[in-house]
């Protein structure tokens, strides 16, 4: 899980970022094409990404 190169999916109106993301892991392999296919871009994959970075800026605070 994590942030990605941007893929996307043949059958996708948007491209994904997140390998967490519950759209991307649905996508089928020969579906899967790496880049943004000019879409755009997942909205639980820029969450999910979002998240991530709160929770490292936290942790930066902690310490
Ligand atoms: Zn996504």
């Amino acid at each position: 899980m994590g942030k990605v190169t941007p893929f996307n999916s043949i059958r996708q109106l948007v491209y994904h970022t997140n390998t967490g993301c519950s759209e991307a892991v649905r996508i089928d392999p020969i579906d899967r094409h790496t880049g943004t296919g000019h879409k755009v871009e997942c909205l639980c994959c820029a969450r999910l990404n979002r998240t991530k970075q709160k929770r490292k800026t936290r942790k930066a605070l902690e310490v």
